[in-house]
Formats: C-alpha cells, sequence, structure tokens
C-alpha cells in the first residue's frame, strides 16, 4: 500500500512523500530543503526523486537545495525555467505532459494543468510494488482529464465560495484577489464536481491540499468530502 506523508500544505509551503514500501517520491519542494531533509529522514535513502507541480515559492523553494544534496527533480521545462539557484543541471529531469515515465518502483504521467504558472502540471502515478494508482493534483482551477482505477486523491481544496464571499464581505481579503483566485485554485465545490464525475469505486482515501488560510474550514472541507465520495479524507 502507498503510504502518504506531509511535511507542509497551503501557500506558505508544500512538502509531500509518498512511499510503496519499496521506494518513495518527494512532491513538490516548498519548503527549505533542509526541512525536507530532516523531516523526511527516515525515507531518505529511498527517495527516487522530486516531482514539481510549478515554480510558484510554495512548491519550489526548496528545490535547489534538494538538487544539491543529491536528490533529482522531475519538472516541466516551464517550471524549471522559473526556478533559480539549481547549481547541480544534472538533477534536473524535464518532464512533459502526456509523456509517462519510470522512476524507482513507480510510472509517473504529467498531465497538465489550469494555473497562473509558466507550464503547470498535475501527476497521476502508478506504484509497480503496491498496484495502486494515485493521483496529485493541486494548483489548478480546472482538471479537465478523467482517471480510472485510482486509490488514491491527493487534491487541492484551496477555498469554497461561500467562506471567499464571507472573507471579502468582512474586508479579510480584497474584493479584487478574487479573479485570481478564481482562475488558479480547486476549491471545495470543484472537488465535490471532480469526484461526481469521476469513477471513484477503487479509491481507498482522499487527501486534501493547499487549504487557504482565510477561505477555507478544515472540518467542514473534510465532512463534505466524506459524504459526497463515501470515502476516508485527510486533511493537510
Ligand atoms: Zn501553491
Ligand atoms: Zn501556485
Amino acid at each position: 500500500m502507498i503510504e502518504v506523508k506531509c511535511l507542509a500544505s497551503g501557500s506558505t509551503g508544500n512538502a509531500y512523500a509518498i512511499d510503496d514500501g519499496e521506494s518513495v517520491l518527494l512532491l513538490e519542494a516548498g519548503i527549505p530543503a533542509k526541512k525536507i531533509l530532516s523531516g523526511f529522514l527516515p525515507l531518505l535513502p529511498r527517495v527516487a526523486g522530486c516531482l514539481i507541480t510549478h515554480e510558484h515559492g510554495d512548491h519550489s523553494d526548496g528545490a535547489a537545495g534538494l538538487a544539491s544534496r543529491g536528490i533529482d527533480l522531475y519538472a516541466t521545462v516551464g517550471t524549471f525555467a522559473g526556478i533559480s539557484g539549481i547549481d547541480r543541471p544534472y538533477r534536473k529531469h524535464v518532464v512533459r505532459a502526456g509523456e509517462q515515465f519510470r522512476l524507482g518502483s513507480w510510472m509517473v504521467l504529467p498531465f497538465e494543468t489550469k494555473h497562473d504558472a509558466a507550464e503547470p502540471c498535475g501527476y497521476l502515478i502508478y506504484s509497480y510494488t503496491a498496484r495502486e494508482k494515485l493521483l496529485f493534483a493541486t494548483d489548478t482551477y480546472y482538471i479537465p482529464n478523467s482517471f480510472n482505477g485510482l486509490n488514491i486523491v491527493m487534491v487541492e481544496c484551496n477555498y469554497s465560495l461561500p467562506l471567499l464571499n464571507e472573507s471579502i464581505a468582512s474586508g479579510r481579503i480584497p474584493e479584487s484577489m478574487k479573479p485570481r483566485l478564481l482562475r488558479s485554485h480547486f476549491g471545495l465545490e470543484y472537488v465535490k464536481n471532480f469526484i461526481l464525475v469521476n469513477n471513484m469505486s477503487t479509491v481507498r482515501h482522499i487527501y486534501l491540499l493547499h487549504l487557504s488560510g482565510n477561505n477555507s474550514d478544515a472540518r467542514l472541507f473534510k465532512q463534505e468530502i466524506q459524504r459526497v465520495a463515501g470515502k476516508p479524507v485527510t486533511v493537510f
């Protein structure tokens, strides 16, 4: 079985690891490399690489540090163009949406996401060892693909529309932020819809990622998604 671990989630930084018992993939490097390396210390000998979805700092700030500590990075060419300070170019492995590749005990298929970044992507990841399929999708306002046979879903649940409107009404966030948010992040209503249009029968666990500090409610999101999907939900 794939095990999912999280060191950080949200706009201040993202760092996850998935472990199938044979090798480990790091997902995102959005906190200082030091923290990633110490937080995932027991896993390090089995890390096959780190997959990065896009260049925003909350996903890539630790990337250069990981590369200099010997960890291979995987990202699109557009994403790499936006990450500075990687002084070990041979640690960079360019991926393309629609082109799957083997990494450790995993098969990885990048797919396009919709976000205000150069060339963002999500990852559909299969473990040969665990024989499980995991979806990793964050920082996207829309997921065009549909997926079959998923066992684990890691998906952004940034905001809910009523909570976002409340935040604006109370002055916690400026109205001008709303259009950007709606065109860059995945909200509760979209996660629900995504669950309804995809076959969830084989899913055993759903992880909600990247909750907004102002416009989210972890308890409510967990309840709602659990109700709609009929699956256990963990909020990171
Ligand atoms: Zn982000
Ligand atoms: Zn972003």
